[in-house]
């Protein structure tokens, strides 16, 4: 089964993504997490990324594109993929269409997870993670054991540099202005599956569970 993750900033996708992967055995492949992990090792793809991403505004299509497909072709012959944050503009979207198309592959289901922008600011600016396995803590709504560090591996927690509230609001306005069009493009496509995000991690899990069975 390969799955899409749609949403805004701070909906939840990267939280529910693990708990997808592990239920349908799929293989978790976040945009985001892809874009940071080249910043670190300092690639030139994260040279090109760095500074769009530190203003909240959008990488370019093609980079995504080729990006996002090597390692989605790395997938072969594996039990599917979940993709989270890509893609986010109606041009990637039709490129990912196209190469899927290319090898005889296609989206089982795009779930969409709406959160209101008041309670996605709320998210994300209280937001921690852990560097080195990408656990995702919340410091009210889902609190290490002990603050500031990982329950997993005990490794210093961190904020995200973009999740400060200047850089969230023009991350909202980016979402609105190009990445909700690509609801209407699978709405079109007849494969988008709207949930509602605003309630506890375990109910939206429950909930894109069951709309990725259906
Ligand atoms: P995204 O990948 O869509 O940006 P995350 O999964 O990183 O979103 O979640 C953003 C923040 O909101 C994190 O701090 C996470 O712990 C918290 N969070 C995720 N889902 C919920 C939820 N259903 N209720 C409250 N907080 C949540
Ligand atoms: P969030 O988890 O809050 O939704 P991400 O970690 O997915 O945010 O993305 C962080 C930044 O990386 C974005 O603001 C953007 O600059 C860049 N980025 C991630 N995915 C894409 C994409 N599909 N297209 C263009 N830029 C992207």
């Amino acid at each position: 089964m390969n799955v899409v993750l749609l949403g805004p900033p701070g909906a939840g996708k990267g939280t529910q993504a693990v708990r997808m992967c592990e239920v349908f055995g799929l293989k978790h492949l976040s945009s985001g997490d892809i874009l940071r992990a080249e910043r670190k090792a300092h690639s030139e793809l994260g040279r090109q990324a760095q500074d769009y991403m530190d203003r909240g505004v959008l990488v370019p299509d093609d980079l995504i594109l080729a990006m996002m497909m090597e390692h989605i072709s790395r997938c072969e012959g594996g039990t599917g993929f979940l993709l989270d944050g890509f893609p986010r503009t109606v041009v990637q979207a039709r490129g990912l269409d196209e190469r899927l198309g290319e090898r005889g592959w296609k989206l089982d289901a795009v779930v969409d997870i709406t959160v209101a922008d008041e309670e996605v600011t709320k998210r994300l600016t209280g937001r921690w993670t852990c560097p080195k396995d990408g656990r995702i803590y919340h410091e009210l709504f889902s609190a290490p054991a002990k603050a500031g560090v990982c329950d997993d591996c005990g490794e210093a927690l961190t904020r995200r540099k973009d999740d400060e509230p200047d850089v969230v609001g023009q991350r909202l306005r980016t979402y609105h202005a190009e990445t909700e069009p690509v609801k209407t493009y699978y709405e079109d496509r007849g494969v988008l599956r709207t949930v509602d995000g605003g309630g506890t991690a375990d109910e939206v899990a429950a909930l894109t569970k069951e709309v990725c069975r259906t």
